[in-house]
C-alpha cells in the first residue's frame, strides 16, 4: 500500500452475446487467457506453438471470465480493493486516480460505471461509500464535495455538465502557480448527495451519446474523465482536501486495424495523439525510474497527459485498470494492452498529503 508506483490490475471480462452469436471478431470463441495466481495472467499464441505461453506479472489480476475460477471478481470485489481504498485516500487528503485501458469492447466502461444494481461499476460504488462516509462523522464535522464531468474528443474538452442549451465553449488546461492543472470554465458542481451526483453522471452521459451521434461517431472514441473534490473539517483537526479521477479511456485498438477514412480517419489520429503520448510520457517515466535520470515526458502534447500530469508521476495514488478480452481473435490487442501495463508498472508517483487551503 505504501508503494510509490502506478498500481496496475487486469481485469478480464466474459464472452459478451456479440462473440457467441458471431457479430463480433468473426464469432470465434477462443479464450486465450489463463490466471494461474491473483497476481499472474498467461496469454496463449494457438498460431505459434514455440510462443504458446507469454506470462505477466501485475499487482493483481481479476478474473471476471467465468464464476467457477478460484479468482473470480466481481464489481463488489472491484469496490472492495480498490473503491474503498480509494475512499480512504480521499478522506486522508490524498489524491486519487484510477484509469481504465484497453481496446474497444474490452469492459472499461464495464469497471468504471458499469450497469444496474449488482453490476454498479466503482464510479457510482465510491460515490455512495462518500457520501454513507459522510452521514457517519461525528458532530461539528463539515464537508464540501464538487465534480466535475468532461470527455476529450479530437483533442477537445468537451464539459459533460454544462447545460444542453449552452454555447459550447473552447476549455484549454492551464497551469496555475498554486492549484496545478486547471481547466477554466469547466463546471464544477457542488453537490449534497448520492443521488445528486448520480444524476449528473447520467446527465454527462447522455451528453456523451448526443453529440457523438450528431458527430457520427461512438463514444468509444473520446476519453471520458469523472472528477471528485473533498473537502473535510472534523472537529480539532486539520481540514483535508483531496481530488479523485476516474478514468474511462478511449479504446486503445490502432486505427489501422478497422477502415478508417475521412473524418473517422481525423478522429483516429486524435485518439491516437492522445494515448500516444500517453504511451510517450510512461516510457519516459519508466526509463527514468531505471536509469535514475530526471524525465521530461511531453505531458503538454496532449489534452489527456496534460490533465492526468499529477495523476502520472505528482502527488497522486494511481491505479491503472488493465481491461482484456478472453478471446483469441482478440490476441494482438490483448498482448499489446498486457506490454502496455508492465511498462506502466515501473512509474512511480509522489503522493503526499496535500497542505490545507486556507480558504
Ligand atoms: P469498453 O468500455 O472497453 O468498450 P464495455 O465495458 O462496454 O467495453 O464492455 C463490453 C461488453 O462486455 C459490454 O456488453 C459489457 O456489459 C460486457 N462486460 C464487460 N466486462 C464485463 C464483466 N466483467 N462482466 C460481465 N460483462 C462484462
Ligand atoms: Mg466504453
Amino acid at each position: 500500500e505504501d508503494s510509490p508506483a502506478i498500481k496496475v490490475c487486469v481485469r478480464v471480462r466474459p464472452f459478451i452475446k456479440e462473440e457467441v452469436e458471431g457479430q463480433r471478431s468473426g464469432g470465434e470463441c477462443k479464450l486465450c487467457i489463463d490466471m494461474p495466481s491473483e497476481t499472474q495472467v498467461r496469454i496463449l499464441n494457438f498460431d505459434d506453438p514455440d510462443d504458446d505461453s507469454r506470462a505477466f506479472e501485475f499487482d493483481r489480476c481479476y478474473w471476471s471470465h467465468s464464476k467457477d475460477h478460484p479468482f473470480f471478481a466481481t464489481q463488489e470485489t472491484l469496490q472492495t480493493e480498490l473503491g474503498e481504498i480509494m475512499l480512504e485516500h480521499a478522506m486522508n487528503g490524498f489524491n486519487n486516480c484510477i484509469f481504465a485501458y484497453g481496446q474497444t469492447g474490452s469492459g472499461k466502461s464495464y469497471s468504471v460505471l458499469g450497469g444496474k444494481d449488482e453490476e454498479r461499476g466503482l464510479l457510482p460504488r465510491v460515490v455512495e461509500g462518500l457520501f454513507d462516509h459522510f452521514a457517519k462523522l461525528p458532530q461539528g464535522a463539515t464537508y464540501k464535495t464538487l465534480v466535475a464531468f468532461m470527455e476529450i474528443y479530437n483533442e477537445q474538452i468537451r464539459d459533460l455538465l454544462a447545460p444542453a442549451d449552452s454555447e459550447i465553449k473552447k476549455l484549454e488546461v492551464k497551469q496555475h502557480p498554486v492549484l496545478g492543472t486547471i481547466i477554466p470554465g469547466l463546471t464544477e458542481a457542488a453537490v449534497a448527495s448520492c443521488e445528486e451526483v448520480l444524476n449528473l453522471v447520467d446527465y454527462g452521459t447522455q451528453m456523451r451519446h448526443v453529440s457523438a451521434t450528431a458527430m457520427n461517431a461512438t463514444s468509444s472514441r473520446s476519453h471520458c474523465i469523472f472528477t471528485f473534490k473533498t473537502s473535510l473539517t472534523e472537529p480539532d483537526q486539520p481540514s483535508k482536501v483531496s481530488q479523485t479521477h476516474l478514468v474511462d479511456l478511449a479504446g486503445s485498438e490502432r486505427a489501422g486495424r478497422t477502415k478508417a477514412t475521412g473524418d473517422r480517419l481525423k478522429e483516429g489520429a486524435a485518439i491516437n495523439q492522445s494515448l500516444s503520448t500517453l504511451a510517450r510520457v510512461i516510457s519516459e517515466l519508466a526509463k527514468s525510474a531505471k536509469t535514475k535520470k530526471k524525465p521530461n515526458p511531453p505531458f503538454r502534447e496532449s489534452k489527456l497527459t496534460y490533465i492526468l500530469k499529477e495523476s502520472l508521476c505528482g502527488n497522486s495514488k494511481t491505479v491503472m485498470m488493465a481491461a482484456i478480452s478472453p478471446n483469441f481473435t482478440d490476441y494482438d490487442e490483448t498482448l499489446s494492452t498486457l506490454k502496455f501495463s508492465q511498462s506502466v508498472k515501473q512509474v512511480q508517483t509522489k503522493a503526499v498529503q496535500n497542505a490545507v487551503n486556507m480558504s
